[in-house]
């Protein structure tokens, strides 16, 4: 319910992947929700390709793997361009293929359908957290714009409860609300453009004498190609690199002349890297690019970002209802981001350097061939990895707690089912393979749609859980594994507010 004068409870700025997975996860905890985009249309320029095994499962959780069929995959990954084999156990070994607008389109219809509003044309201009309540300040574009007759932008100011900003690395939330950034910028980049009708060689991280050469043309015929000179700084730029100065350095590279092509789109891109100190403010949330800048490689920050949005939607739509876990989303994702910009940093390091890091990479490819070494980097970069701290990680912790649900195929009360999709309605689950009935008497004063208790055996020849019961976060995170009763009532308090006495009474009112 919206408190009197309140528009909205939350306001999210920024439709892009981020700001459109925020929407549903907080539409799926009860939370009413308003996005604003400046943009009248998504968006058709080439970013992010990449979907790592982590945000493949989360996608299936929600059950929207299935809406995007069957993806490429995408082969074997990368570490600052020494080949590394991404695949670890799981429904989703590897890494997939999915263009970006695919993704805010799947994301999109799914959020609305939950019943979020998507306003576009909608510019947040300013921001002020007025302590109870947030007051947003929008441009918001005439229907028909000033080119085709219409009038100007109209000017409109909006409360919320909360704001997060999901509008993306120059993220105006972010700014307004003075949140510090710090980090640095970038030292390298590396020149990138989709071009037609160029006939190159497709080439992986190739390393010439003066610079990195990639290239790799795509179904419709178009050819992305990147470069980077050795030794050469990244220049302070507000616009595009033009196309001749694509070409020259590529030509510098490689040899070969392509020119004669027609770009479809330039871009350069630098190794950045800043995170902001707090992803709370507040009133004000950060999420996504907006919270952290970091060099597009290997696919992840497209993924890091979503998987901030899985974390933060249900905490933010439960403290809404009075639960007050909602600064657990700093303690949680900001570790997180910090360890994904380190090992970013590390491959631009190992992937931009010239001659001096020749020796380095050739340590590197040894590290990368011994199974273990491979599958902790394969860990960090699908994302498969983040385990978060739940109790304080005593000796005796049982490996999987804070890790992420594993897929197990399991038998319930309504037929065989995996453990991903016990968790589409977003609410918490406990998985009880036990029977145990102290189990069911606890989770019956969560049971007012906070909490599922879903009674399962193993499927008879599949791999079961290596527990007899476990509590599941709406995330997929793994809150209570084992325990005493005791300890699953302090897990269940923690993570979803006070219990109710009785079944079916109404779940706490949501707070102003
Ligand atoms: C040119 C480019 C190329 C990229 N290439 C790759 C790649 O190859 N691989 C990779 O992994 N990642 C790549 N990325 C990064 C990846 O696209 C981002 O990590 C991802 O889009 C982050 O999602 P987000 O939702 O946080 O931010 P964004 O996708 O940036 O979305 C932010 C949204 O907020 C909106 N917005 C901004 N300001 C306002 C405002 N004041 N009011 C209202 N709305 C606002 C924007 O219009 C936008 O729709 C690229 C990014 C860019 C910009």
């Amino acid at each position: 319910m919206t408190a009197p004068g309140i528009d909205t409870q939350v306001l999210v700025v920024g439709a892009g992947p981020v700001g459109l997975m925020l929407a549903g996860e907080l539409r799926l905890g009860g939370a009413g929700v308003t996005v604003l985009e400046q943009l009248a249309a998504p968006t058709t320029e080439s970013r992010a390709s990449t979907l790592h095994a982590r945000t493949m499962e989360i996608l299936e959780q929600r059950g929207l793997a299935e809406e995007l069929g069957d993806p490429p995959n995408g082969g074997p990954g990368h570490f600052g361009g020494i080949a590394l084999d991404l695949t670890l156990p799981g429904p989703y070994p590897g890494q997939w293929k999915v263009p970006q607008a695919r993704t805010e389109e799947l994301l999109a219809g799914w959020a609305t359908g939950l019943g979020a509003e998507l306003r576009r044309g909608h510019r947040v201009v300013g921001i002020t957290d007025r302590g109870d309540h947030v007051e947003v300040e929008v441009e918001v574009a005439a229907a028909t714009p000033p080119s085709a007759g219409g009038g100007g932008p109209t000017s409109r100011r909006l409360r919320a409860q909360y704001v997060v900003g999901c509008d993306g690395e120059e993220s105006i939330v972010r700014r307004l609300a003075g949140f510090p950034f710090p980090g640095e910028d970038a030292t390298k980049e590396l020149l990138r453009a989709d071009i037609a009708g160029i006939d190159v060689p497709n080439r992986r991280f190739e390393r010439h004498p003066r610079g990195l050469a990639i290239a790799s043309r795509g179904p419709t015929g178009i050819t992305r190609v990147m470069a980077h000179g050795y030794g050469t700084p990244a220049r302070p730029r507000t616009e595009a690199p033009s196309f001749e100065e694509v070409t020259r350095l590529w030509a510098d590279i490689t040899g070969e002349d392509i020119s004669g092509g027609t770009p479809v789109w330039l871009n350069a891109f630098g190794n950045a890297r800043r995170q902001v100190s707090r992803y709370r403010m507040g009133r004000v949330l950060l999420a996504g690019d907006a919270a952290h800048r970091q060099m597009p490689v290997g696919g992840q920050a497209l993924n890091l970002g979503l998987q901030d949005a899985v974390n933060l939607g249900w905490k933010l739509a439960a403290h809404l209802r009075g639960t007050g876990l909602l600064d657990s989303y700093h303690a949680e994702r900001h570790p997180v981001g910090r360890r994904v910009l380190g090992n970013i940093a590390a491959q631009a390091l190992l992937l931009l350097g010239g001659q001096d890091v020749e020796e380095l990479r050739s340590v590197f490819r040894g590290l990368i061939g011994l199974p273990e070494a491979r599958a902790h980097l394969a860990g960090m970069i699908s994302g498969l990895d983040v385990r978060y701290d739940m109790a304080g990680g005593g000796e005796g912790e049982h490996p999987l707690l804070g890790a992420r649900l594993p897929a197990y195929r399991l038998h319930t009360a309504a037929g065989p089912a995996g453990t991903l999709g016990l968790l589409r309605s977003g609410r918490g689950v406990l998985l009880d393979l036990g029977k145990d009935p102290a189990l069911a008497a606890a989770a019956r004063r969560w049971a007012d749609g906070r909490v599922t208790h879903v009674r399962a055996e193993a499927e008879p020849g599949c791999r079961g859980p290596e527990f007899g019961a476990a509590l599941v976060r709406p995330d997929g995170h793994l809150a209570w594994i084992d325990g005493t009763p005791a300890d699953l009532d302090a897990a269940l308090r923690r993570w979803f507010g006070a219990p109710n006495p009785g079944t079916g009474t109404p779940a706490p009112r949501h707070r102003a």
